[in-house]
């Protein structure tokens, strides 16, 4: 995103006077006696915190300006990865990534004091292997001087409202691990830097304290939150990023940046501005440069005031500037010794070149007690009716491909873990989870997963997610055929959301080897294609399994059902075999038109065990569980029974559109990929009613319901499932009424909710969310719905104190609840116009067809009180969902001697169900990244233990090998966590004790709720046998 995306330009200051920040004139901050600064200075000459040491020297009794050159390269937006790294395609956006690195290196060398700041390393570690060693031996130096300095340090900056956090710290890992390697402590970033992305979620500042960053700076914030913050001299405070985590656990000292990103107003000295050049020549006619320092003077005082120390920072670049670094730094020197020689003349300002840490180090000397701030930065909005919440749905296909490469990438780590190094090379070739790991880590880019790139980017986003599952599926099948003993010709079905998948489709006979990601045991329904018979299906003991074969209304393809039981961090491999002289009995569902009733069963091998017969015109699925009950007239779900806890709770749900906006006369602002603006606040029906059609077999009650050509959807029960499935098909969005139409599915109910509901933050903690409020500042609402939109990673619900109604989605989503009692979820979007952010198109995905998406809805009703036990490991569920390899059967032995098996579990014991395993990967030869998790908030479990801390014995947990070491990182496995520190600061709610770290006993892994603990664990694997 671009300095030339933003219409709404904000200037440094504004009109108010030059106060300066401690001098008394300034109502707000009080004045700090020249003698504190004094006596701070000789407490600690030239003491200097881990990582400070070559921060530059200030002038204590004076205004310092840190000027900070920096560049924000974006790893794709305009262009794909490639193009901005070599800087093709100059004509669409002028862009060359390692001209840019080549040139600041050179700047950096010609004069000492010059400092530059890089962030994103899938572009810095391309650059970094592309050079000669006397080069890296250059640069090696320049780290370590603190002349080049890394801020954040992810593989991206990654957004914060579309990711989900396992993937935030899978991408921060990485990119951190390269710094470390390279540069070692030199290269650690002290601060986190998200100075683009559009809005900031709470998770993330939780993230990034607990990865060991001293602050975080970014530049994007509501519009009338900026303001009020000014006044307020709120800019820069500590933020309590978790509600469970102890203090300071997850608290952040964060800073708004004045201007965005971007350098002052007529200060912009790059070759893609068009701002004079410093001319010091008096006898030049064009002679500027006393103008230009009394701009300078006058502005830094003016910007001054909204900080409250004597230091206050100016960003001097935007996006991929510096590709020309001495224009840019041949005016900053004559900036600094101009503006500095004034304080000859009685000038209190001292400008210099300085980093972010740097800055940081200041604020933190300052000894201030900092205001506190608990909720999130969402949403943002750039102006009146300009709310960035069209991005949290813009691109729903990518989004989902995005989660679902999460899930591959974990199978994926984790069988390389497990299987060893007979993964990586094996009879299959060499398989390899980095490419994958990496495609996940770019993915995570704050205009990828967010879905505000162009089209051909998009697409590039998706051909690199699709290169990384290849050399995955190939570790995938050494490592199965290493633990499985079974040398099979496996096969990868990536259709199956289409049911699509040619040996199942094809074969007499077939293997189904379902592995299960989580620590504990799973049963999960499996349905694949297959042909027009009928098929028995044996567990991996040999005993046969209950399965169906059921005719999809909708494509009249036959979908064999069976469900599999998957031991924890393991595999069950079923067998399918089609049974001779049978042919299906299979019936197609009817159609249920309004006012008329079909009931259909279909065939079944195994004897269908229900099917109560219904005794009027009652359209109803029901298991042990749940019942879902649909209005026979219009065929619409009308309400939800949660049978076990004797719930019953009215729920009409729906399928909507917004008419989306291109301007009128409030703002000319249309919707477009960031930004959610509807025509009218009401939404209009896709369909009043939906033409419906049952199938009630032994295994699935369905209820298939299309609503027009372009929206349909399936609502489904298993047995022993404690939720209603919402499968949903929309698309293509017809726009040939000139109409950009945004879809949601609204759920209404009666439950008097107040205005309030909850989303979760980045798939883990959970936010309350007020109607029209921002628990911050008075709010002008100017969007009744747009500005109520919030990002939805994984869940949001509503509760009336007493009954919860929560939905689980399976990508991010926006959400909100526009009027009491009701939920709705955008699922899919597509605009005519641009919403002019800088990408400069339409979000047509594709000019003509259109692109049609299948998504899944999870619903559960519970009591409040015991709600969370639901959703947490439901959601678990769904993160992590088994993954199907097929195979034909009848492969050769692994070894010779050993007999294959069936069934493997990596874990000699369950994880307790509070406990998620959220990294298992190589990490070294024979070493393993490890990290386990709390899955529960504090007190969210209410009448049972969820909440409380848990305790695990580490020693012989894992079976296919041996820790014969263990050592405890920071969050992102960049330092171990004994030595870690950071800095301390001073909230208003009072002073927090610096945890002592325990004493690391791996048959003791104590977990508080909330909490992540990361591992660096020496393994032995166990011998083939
Ligand atoms: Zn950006």
């Amino acid at each position: 995103m671009g300095a030339d995306a933003r219409p709404l330009r904000e200037r440094a200051g504004g009109g108010r006077g030059a106060a300066w920040p401690w001098t008394s004139s300034h109502a707000l901050c009080p004045p700090l006696p020249l003698l504190s600064f004094l006596f701070l200075f000789l407490a600690a000459p030239s003491v200097r915190a881990a990582g400070y040491e070559t921060c530059p020297t200030v002038k204590p009794n004076m205004l310092n300006v840190h000027l900070v050159a920096h560049t924000h390269d974006d790893v794709g937006w305009l262009k794909t990865v490639d193009q901005y790294f070599y800087g093709i395609h100059n004509r669409i956006q002028h862009a060359g990534v390692q001209y840019i690195l080549d040139s600041v290196i050179s700047s950096l060398l010609a004069e000492p004091t010059r400092r530059f700041v890089y962030v994103e390393m899938a572009f810095f570690s391309r650059w970094w292997h592309q050079q000669t060693n006397a080069t890296q031996d250059v640069v090696r130096d320049l780290v370590r001087q603190g002349r080049l300095e890394f801020a954040n340090g992810g593989w991206v900056m990654n957004d914060e409202a579309a990711t989900h956090y396992g993937a935030i710290i899978d991408q921060m890992t990485l990119g951190l691990r390269f710094l470390e390697d390279t540069f070692g402590n030199d290269g650690r970033p002290r601060v986190a830097w998200h100075i683009d992305p559009f809005g900031h979620s709470r998770e993330q500042a939780s993230l990034f304290a607990q990865m060991g960053f001293d602050g975080f700076f970014f530049g994007r914030l509501d519009y009338q939150d900026k303001l009020v913050r000014k006044m307020k001299l709120e800019m820069e405070q500590v933020w309590r990023a978790s509600a469970s985590l102890k203090p300071p656990t997850a608290d952040l000292f964060t800073g708004v940046l004045p201007n965005m990103y971007n350098p002052p107003e007529n200060l912009c000295w790059d070759v893609l501005c068009a701002d004079k050049p410093i001319v010091d020549d008096r006898r030049s006619p064009e002679y500027n440069a006393k103008e230009l320092v009394d701009y300078f003077l006058k502005l830094a005082k003016e910007q001054g005031q909204f900080y409250r120390t004597n230091h206050t920072v100016m960003t001097m670049g935007s996006d991929f500037q510096y590709e020309n670094a001495n224009m840019w730094f041949k005016n900053l020197d004559k900036l600094i010794q101009l503006v500095n020689a004034q304080q000859a003349n009685g000038s209190r300002v001292n400008v210099l070149y300085s980093t972010p840490a740097c800055y940081l180090w200041e604020l933190n000397k300052a000894n201030l007690t900092w205001s506190v701030k608990q909720d999130d930065f969402f949403p943002y909005a750039d102006g009146p009716h300009m709310f960035w919440t069209g991005f949290f749905t813009s691109r729903p296909a990518l989004k989902r491909y995005e989660r679902l490469s999460y899930n591959f990438l974990q199978v994926c780590n984790q069988l390389e873990a497990l299987a060893g190094p007979a993964a990586n090379m094996g009879p299959y070739g060499a398989g390899d989870s980095a490419p994958l790991n990496e495609a996940m880590a770019v993915l995570q880019h704050h205009d990828a997963v967010s879905g505000t790139s162009k089209q051909h980017v998009a697409n590039d986003y998706a051909r690199q997610l699709a290169a990384g599952w290849e050399p995955c599926e190939v570790l995938l099948s050494n490592a199965l055929a290493r633990l499985s003993g079974s040398k099979e010709v496996f096969t990868f079905c990536h259709n199956l959301n289409t049911s699509l998948c040619p040996l199942s489709q094809t074969s007499k006979s077939f293997q189904v080897i379902v592995y299960n990601p989580l620590g504990r045991k799973v049963n999960w329904m499996v349905r694949l294609p297959v042909s027009k018979h009928v098929f028995l299906v044996k567990d991996p003991s040999g005993a046969v399994v209950p399965s169906d074969v059921v005719t999809m209304p909708s494509s009249n393809i036959q979908e064999l059902l069976f469900s599999a039981s998957v031991p924890a961090l393991g595999f069950s491999i079923y067998s399918v075999t089609q049974v001779p002289g049978w042919s299906p009995r299979a019936h197609h569902p009817e159609p249920r038109f309004r006012k008329s009733l079909s009931w259909i069963k279909s065939s079944s091998y195994v004897k269908s065990s229900l099917h109560v017969k219904p005794s009027s015109r009652d359209l109803t699925i029901q298991n042990e569980y749940i019942s879902a009950r649909f209005d026979p007239d219009t065929g619409l779900l009308v309400e939800m029974k949660n049978l076990e806890q004797d719930l019953l709770l009215p729920v009409r749900q729906a399928f909507y559109w917004y008419n989306a906006s291109t301007g009128n006369k409030l703002s000319s602002q249309a919707s477009g990929a960031y930004i959610f603006r509807p025509n009218r606040q009401e939404p209009l029906f896709i369909s009043h009613w939906a033409q419906t059609r049952l199938v009630k077999t032994a295994l699935v009650q369905e209820v298939h319901q299309n609503f027009s050509a372009w929206c349909s959807q399936v609502v489904r029960l298993y047995p022993g499932q404690r939720h209603l499935e919402l499968e949903w098909t929309v698309g293509p969005i017809p726009v040939g009424d000139g109409w950009g139409k945004e879809v949601i599915s609204r759920f209404d109910t009666v439950l008097e909710t107040k205005g309030l509901f909850f989303t979760d933050s980045n798939g883990r903690e959970i936010l309350e969310r007020r109607r029209d409020y921002r628990p911050t500042w008075k709010l002008n609402q100017t969007e009744p719905v747009a500005g109520n939109y919030y990002p939805v990673n994984s869940r949001i619900y509503i509760t009336d104190g007493n009954m919860q109604l929560t939905v689980l989605t399976d990508r991010s989503q926006g959400g909100s609840s526009v009027s009491d009692g009701s939920i709705e979820l955008m699922v899919h979007r597509r605009l005519l116009r641009d919403d002019d952010r800088g990408v400069g198109e339409p979000l047509l995905e594709t000019e003509v067809a259109g692109l049609w998406v299948r998504g899944r809805h999870l619903v559960l009703l519970d009591k409040a009180r015991t709600a969370a036990i639901r959703h947490r490991l439901q959601a678990e569920k769904e993160l992590l969902a088994p993954q199907l390899v097929l195979a034909r059967g009848g492969g050769t032995p692994y070894h010779l001697e050993v007999a294959p098996r069936k069934q493997f579990t990596g874990l000699r014991r369950e994880l307790p169900p509070n406990v998620h395993l959220l990294t298992l990967a190589r990490w070294g030869r024979e070493m393993l990244l490890l990290r386990l998790e709390h899955q529960f908030a504090l007190g969210e479990d209410m009448d049972g233990n969820l909440s409380s801390p848990v305790t695990l014995d580490l020693r012989d947990l894992f079976s296919a090998f041996t820790i014969t070491d263990l050592k405890e990182t920071t969050l992102a496995a960049n330092q171990l966590r004994a030595r870690a520190s950071r800095l301390q600061w001073t909230p208003s709610t009072g002073p927090t004790l610096k945890p002592s770290p325990s004493r690391l006993d791996p048959a003791s892994i104590t977990l508080k709720p909330m909490e992540i603990r990361t591992f660096l664990a020496s393994v032995q694997w166990e011998e083939e046998s």
